[in-house]
């Protein structure tokens, strides 16, 4: 393909996420916004005039006309209409999670290596600007709690918790550590929902490394935070202020600035440094979505590539049933 050649693209649900999707998408460089099409009128209708694109009144006619589409339906639709487009030869960008069950997954999965088309998923967390900030530090961790907690809201309750919030720590921490997955424990409670509304999992790899991961959608207020534990090395990350702070023990004399902070006297040899590394300000949406297009043109790679996406579907479904058998 000609990287200079647009990608024709469209959207497929314009709810509350995909709005945003046609935002982006209708000014990356790259991306030629085709339409929209999206099963409640109303919806299309708004999108539309908000940002003068065309409605089309069937998937079909959408897919036929685009290079590539961006899924942003409530997630069990998600399958169904990724096979449509794959089928089609058309590249897909499908929110997170990819699927409801690892057999839609593998289907999914499987079209698109036949046909050669790209799958992206949109675990967005792992561009968050505060995780990125730790890209020039080696990570190595042993230890990894992370909490997120969100207040109730019906959107995303189609799913159990573990699907729709936990699985973006999921996608990170198996991004974050280079071993198998070897045991998991969780617990869990129904409040709200038929569902799994809070979620407990202790993931613990091949490599002895841990990840102790919580998360709720009956909490007060919004927190989203991440904290990893290495030889020499913890790091701390709240997603939601954009705030990373790394503590190095550094040997003979550390750094110095503002950048490094000592937090002791020299014990030995050995210091503790205090570091806060430059987090960038970049909507981390419009650079997943930039990645796709980029993708499509072979100028780069998917971060959060369709299987990415399938060994987190996979790791949260083994949580949800974990938690499922014990509370009946
Ligand atoms: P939403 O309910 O606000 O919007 C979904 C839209 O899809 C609605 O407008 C609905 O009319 C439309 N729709 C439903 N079935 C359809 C179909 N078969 N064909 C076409 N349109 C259809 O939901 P949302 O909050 O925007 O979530 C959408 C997806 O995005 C979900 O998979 C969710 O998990 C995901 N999501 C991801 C993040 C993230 O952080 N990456 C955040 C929120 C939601």
């Amino acid at each position: 393909m000609n990287t200079l050649e647009k990608i024709n693209i469209g959207v497929v649900g314009v709810g509350h996420l995909g709005q945003y999707h046609v935002k982006h998408l209708s000014k990356i460089s790259g991306a030629n916004l085709i339409g929209v099409f999206d099963s409640n009128n109303k919806r299309n209708n708004s999108i539309s005039k908000q940002y003068n694109t065309r409605i089309f009144d069937s998937l079909n006619s959408l897919i036929q006309s685009c290079d590539a589409l961006s899924i942003v339906t409530p997630t069990q639709y998600h399958a169904e209409i990724a096979e449509q487009c794959i089928r089609s030869n058309k590249h897909v960008f499908i929110e997170k999670p990819i699927t409801v069950s690892l057999s839609e997954a593998d289907n999914i999965l499987r079209l698109a290596d036949n046909s050669g088309v790209i799958v992206q998923v949109g675990h967005i967390e792992r561009l968050n600007p505060a995780l990125l900030a730790l890209d020039s530090y080696t990570l190595k961790p042993k230890y990894i709690e992370v909490q997120r907690l969100a207040p109730y809201t019906t959107r995303g309750t189609e799913v159990p918790v573990v699907l729709d919030l936990m699985i973006h720590d999921i996608d990170i921490v198996l991004a974050l550590v280079k071993s198998q997955v070897d045991t998991i424990h969780a617990s869990g409670l129904s409040i709200m929902t038929d569902s799994v509304d809070i979620a407990n999992a202790r993931i613990q790899f091949v490599d002895g490394t841990i990840a102790n991961i919580t998360s709720s959608r009956i909490a007060k207020d919004k927190v989203r935070k991440l904290k990893a534990f290495q030889n020499e090395m913890y790091v701390t990350i709240d997603f939601l202020l954009g705030l990373t702070e790394v503590y190095r023990v550094v040997k003979n004399k550390g750094p110095r600035g503002l950048a490094a902070v000592p937090l002791n006297e020299n014990e030995g040899n050995k210091q503790i440094i205090y570091e806060k590394p430059p987090v960038n300000s970049f909507d981390p949406l419009r650079m997943e979505l930039s990645n796709f297009i980029d993708s499509i043109k072979g100028k780069t790679k998917p971060i959060v590539s369709g299987s990415d996406g399938r060994e987190a579907l996979k790791v949260a479904i083994q949580i949800h049933e974990m938690i499922i058998k014990d509370l009946h």
